[in-house]
């Protein structure tokens, strides 16, 4: 699948639909989901054109890898959850439910993150 450059992620990358910057790195750009599930709800996102994790994995530079792992641990401690705890969640691809095709963590916390997905009925 081709990156699609008018996904909403590109988008506010651009500066062209406004967000709530919490970071921003060489590589990395962090803000706030505009529907938190949680007080403390911030996607963190590689700048380059990245649709899943397999494609960063396999595609991004070691500087960009490196500047994503570094940037979630900051977001995680400018939002002061370092010591309570967050939950990081990745959707990739149609099982996944990513709605987005563009490469983003979530982090969230501020309060109970809840159990772990249930096994699907059925
Ligand atoms: P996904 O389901 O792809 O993992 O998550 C996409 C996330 O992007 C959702 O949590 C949704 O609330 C968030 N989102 C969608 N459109 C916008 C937007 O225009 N601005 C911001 N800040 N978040 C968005």
């Amino acid at each position: 699948m081709a990156y699609d450059h008018q996904n909403i992620f590109a988008k506010i990358l651009r500066g062209e639909i406004p967000c709530t910057k919490v970071l921003e790195t060489a590589h990395t750009f962090a803000f706030r989901d505009i529907n938190p599930a949680r007080p403390v709800h911030v996607l963190v996102i590689p700048k380059g054109p990245y649709i899943t994790w397999t494609d960063f994995a396999t595609l991004a530079s070691p500087a960009e890898q490196t500047d994503f792992v570094r940037a979630i641990g900051e977001v995680a401690r400018l939002e002061g959850v370092t010591e309570t705890g967050f939950r990081l969640i990745n959707n990739n691809g149609e099982d996944g439910h990513q709605e987005v095709p563009h490469l983003h963590v979530h982090l969230v916390g501020g309060a109970s993150a809840g159990p772990m997905l249930r096994r699907a009925e059925g």
